[in-house]
């Protein structure tokens, strides 16, 4: 007999808490992982994500051999058939299943799905709450309510962390002598397509960069992030999305490598630590409100707005041809890498909401299917804070001027000249600009007017929100 630990979205070996669960039970320990490829095309996961989640867990196979855990990586294709894969397995001799929950609805018809098919066969399934330090549901006001923005979520996230600390799983056990080969009629799974092979996958590797970053960079974290041409953020987002490092990791480590500065608000570890909360607080909003999984606003007034969807100026944002540089610089790198400084999210998805009113939800779509890091509730999130649409959104009248942004965060233009070669003769003082030079004839003409797009876009929520 042995005990399977399912691995989805908790790619690691270290702080793994599926793993750390089934060698509870004293029972020999298999890994296993099932590629969905027609449901993740369905999901508009990003090819480069698809490779980059076959290449970890090749590297995971050899990871986890040293410790004498078998990975076994089955090529499926649809969530849908994972009950009868996982029951194949079964018949080998499991005996019980542990996996961390995933939260979006898709994933809970599959592990409902899989609960039904495995207790058939006398197999019991554990799902475990270990994507964020404090499970969704878990942070609640006083009165018992989900909380709608941020704030005052962080504050009572940072009394319960001041309370209850963090604690990581220690490495696997050893275990030896136990083998398993996939079973007849079960594919293993392919290779990609090495586009992500920038990204290095080994764990410790990936742990020496969160540690470098905390010991080293996040100090100046406040003052440099929102900056795309300097290396001011973690860039570890890839490595959260698909758990190489647990966010418990990141702020274990943060808190280590800090010392005191950890509870200094003004501090980078501090403003980093902020950012980790941000991402469970839109965990624990799409739990609350499953609504948001279907595409939903938000704010439900917001449901009535009437966009004007042009799918010639959709193609030119996608293209990075909307004649503003910074817009154009910003779509070129998700293009290029597959990542966005954070700074960028936020001008590009305000611009193409804002200037070109096309329908947040298309941007979503645009950014899943491109990001190496593509997070349902972070990228939902974000899009409809930008689109005016979401909690704590910006008020839809607060509309980014993507040139003054530009000046403020690329002031020299580095990052523009990096992705638009085109400008790169042009000078500091028309690189946010450059319509008004003989020289910029390369470079696409402007898709709108900001000042005349503003008002559009006025308009148009006016149009669908109450006075007052
Ligand atoms: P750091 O600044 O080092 O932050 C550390 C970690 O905190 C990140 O890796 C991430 O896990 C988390 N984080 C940071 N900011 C946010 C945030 N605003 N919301 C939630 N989590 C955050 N992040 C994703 O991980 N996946 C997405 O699909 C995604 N889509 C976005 C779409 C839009 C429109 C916007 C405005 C933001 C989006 N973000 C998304 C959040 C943020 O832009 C990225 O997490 C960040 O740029 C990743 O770079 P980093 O790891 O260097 O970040």
């Amino acid at each position: 007999p042995f005990a399977m630990a399912w691995l989805r979205n908790d790619l690691r070996c270290f702080d793994n808490a599926a793993i750390y669960q089934a060698q509870q039970t004293g029972l020999p320990v298999v890994a296993i992982y099932i590629a969905t490829p027609h449901t993740w095309d369905l999901h508009q996961m990003a090819p480069i994500k698809q490779d980059f989640l076959r290449r970890r867990l090749q590297q995971m196979q050899q990871e986890l051999a040293e410790f004498g855990i078998p990975l076994l990586l089955i090529e499926g294709s649809d969530y849908r058939h994972c009950a009868q894969q996982l029951g194949q397995v079964c018949k080998l001799g499991a005996v019980s299943l542990f996996a961390q929950r995933e939260y979006e609805l898709r994933e809970q018809h599959r592990d409902q799905a899989v609960v039904r098919a495995l207790a058939d066969v006398g197999v019991d399934c554990h799902f475990i709450d270990n994507q964020c330090r404090f499970a969704p549901g878990t942070v609640l006001s006083k009165t018992g309510d989900v909380y709608k923005i941020f704030t005052p979520f962080k504050k009572t996230w940072l009394g319960k962390f001041r309370e209850l600390g963090v604690q990581c799983i220690a490495k696997p056990k050893l275990q030896s002598g136990f083998q398993l080969q996939l079973p007849q009629g079960l594919q293993a799974m392919h290779a990609g397509d090495d586009s992500s092979k920038a990204y290095p996958v080994a764990e410790a590797e990936v742990l020496n960069m969160l540690r470098s970053f905390c010991r080293e960079r996040v100090q100046d974290y406040q003052l440099a992030r929102d900056f795309p041409a300097r290396p001011g953020t973690s860039g570890l987002s890839a490595y959260l999305a698909i758990g190489v490092i647990s966010a418990q990791q990141a702020m274990a480590r943060l808190q280590l490598e800090a010392g005191d500065s950890f509870w200094h608000e003004q501090s980078g570890a501090a403003v980093w630590l902020s950012e980790l909360i941000w991402r469970e607080f839109y965990k624990h909003i799409l739990v609350a409100y499953p609504e948001l999984i279907k595409h939903q606003p938000f704010q439900k007034d917001t449901a009535a707005l009437v966009w004007g969807n042009n799918p010639q100026w959709f193609q030119r944002w996608c293209d990075g041809e909307t004649g503003y540089p910074i817009v154009d610089a910003a779509m070129r790198q998700l293009n290029q890498t597959g990542w966005m400084h954070n700074r960028l999210r936020m001008i590009v998805a305000s611009f193409l909401v804002k200037d070109l009113q096309i329908d947040w939800r298309w941007g979503e779509a645009y950014f899943m299917a491109k990001l190496i890091d593509g997070d349902f509730a972070a990228n939902n999130g974000g899009w409809q804070w930008a689109a005016s649409t979401g909690t704590d959104a910006a008020p839809y009248f607060r509309i980014f001027n993507p040139v003054t942004q530009s000046e403020r965060f690329d002031p020299n233009g580095d990052f523009i000249r990096k992705f638009l070669p085109e400008l790169a003769a042009i000078g500091n003082k028309h690189i946010h600009w450059p319509h008004p030079l003989p020289m910029s004839v390369q470079y696409a003409k402007p898709v709108v007017d900001h000042a005349k797009a503003r008002l559009r876009t006025l308009e148009m929520f006016n149009a669908v929100k109450k006075p007052g």
